[in-house]
């Protein structure tokens, strides 16, 4: 692991991840930006003093020679970062499973997402919501035509973590995430409109044409914007709408996600993940439940606990990880991934989520808000 080191956030949600389904070792790791605090990081973790690095590249020096190498390294630091961190890996052939946004500029997300092809290793990134059972199950929905053809998409992403200057008074997380440098152009759009817009592509199936968006920064003196709309073209004519905002006080993560086809559509809503609710042309909405035998193979596998005993955000994770250690393997050894293999979030799709939040920039600000087509969909 890169990252991830004390009092950081999502490190630790990585290591309950790759060790839930037990196809992970921590046995390594620079996990912070000072190395002394990521020494000591280490020593509570029982990382060996000799795989505790001071940086990521001692790490690429250090386990490369090794007999016994990492097999694939875990990205968890703030997004400037992740370009070269991945790149020294990836370069030093070790597969890479990476946080998102993938990278802060289009240049390096396309550089990356080549160099994966290139070199022929793994390119992971933790779009977390795509890890959910009950995702899985809309995604399958949609796919076998429950819906019929999709008509609108919306999605929204509120926090309100950020609703004050959070940044100015010691938050560590607030602190990089408000800064250009570090976080890249996009604000809330960068940080969890990308999770917002994979979602809807992966459960749609639809892929984006064009956006508009409207940006706005409510905090006084943030660099960045905090709120966004963005509306979205889709391929086929299906329009969509995406609200990402850090402002949106007394919602913790309401992450929901509403599909909208000629036949029927589905609500999901990241606080209740347990919960898919299909409401057919005509008829009452129908909540279906995680755990049934009756879902498609693609929930089925994700689910850990029998129906009534509720799994959420770390087992979405751990399917993610599971996917990846399955993909991994595929690579290595030519057994198939199988189902777990299936939709995970590749570099193609760092690449569109970078690709996406620079359009969006854009719109807003050299466009007035106008309609700018996606390079990447
Ligand atoms: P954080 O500030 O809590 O932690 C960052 C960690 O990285 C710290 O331990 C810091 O010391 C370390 N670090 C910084 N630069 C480093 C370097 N060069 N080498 C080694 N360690 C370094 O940040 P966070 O909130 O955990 O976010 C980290 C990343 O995870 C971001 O890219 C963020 O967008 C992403 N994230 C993803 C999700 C998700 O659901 N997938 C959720 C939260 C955050």
């Amino acid at each position: 692991m890169v990252g991830g080191g004390e009092g950081a956030y999502i490190g630790g949600i990585h290591r309950f991840a790759a060790r839930l389904d037990n196809h992970y070792d921590l046995v390594a790791g620079a996990f912070d930006v000072d190395a002394e605090r990521g020494h000591s990081f280490a020593s509570t973790n029982f990382i060996d003093r000799d795989r505790s690095y001071g940086d990521y590249l001692a790490m690429v020096a250090g386990e490369r020679t090794r007999d016994d190498r990492i097999d694939v390294v875990a990205i968890c630091t703030p997004n400037h970062t992740h370009f070269p961190i991945a790149k020294a890996f990836l370069e030093a052939g070790f597969d890479v499973i990476c946080e998102k946004p993938m990278t802060t500029t289009v240049e390096d997300a396309i550089a990356l997402h080549d160099l994966a092809q290139t070199t022929g290793r793994f390119l992971g990134v933790t779009y977390t919501y795509s890890g959910y059972p009950m995702v899985h199950e809309a995604r399958a929905m949609v796919a076998r035509g429950d819906l019929g053809k999709v008509r609108v998409v919306q999605v929204e992403y509120p926090l309100e973590w950020m609703a004050t200057g959070i940044e100015l008074q010691g938050n560590q997380q607030a602190a990089w995430r408000t800064d250009p440098k570090k976080n890249g152009r996009g604000g809330s759009i960068g940080d969890i409109g990308t999770h917002a817009y994979h979602l809807a592509g992966f459960v749609s199936g639809l892929k984006a044409e064009a956006v508009a968006a409207d940006l706005a920064t409510f905090v006084e003196g943030r660099a960045l914007d905090d709120n966004a709309h963005v509306m979205i073209r889709y391929e086929g004519g299906a329009r969509g709408l995406l609200w990402s905002s850090q402002v949106a006080i007394g919602q913790s993560n309401g992450l929901r996600l509403r599909v909208f086809g000629e036949k029927g559509s589905l609500v999901w809503h990241q606080e209740q993940p347990n919960e898919l609710v299909f409401t057919g042309l005509f008829g009452a909405p129908a909540t279906i439940k995680r755990g049934r035998d009756d879902l498609t193979d693609g929930a089925r596998i994700r689910t850990r606990t029998p129906p009534g005993h509720p799994e959420g955000y770390i087992e979405a994770f751990t399917n993610l990880y599971s996917g990846f250690a399955a993909a991994i393997r595929e690579k290595e050894s030519g057994a198939s991934a199988g189902t777990f293999g299936e939709g995970l979030p590749s570099s193609y799709d760092g690449l569109k989520g970078v690709a996406f939040v620079d359009a969006v920039v854009d719109s807003h600000e050299k466009h007035n808000g106008g309609w700018l087509s996606l390079q990447f969909a």
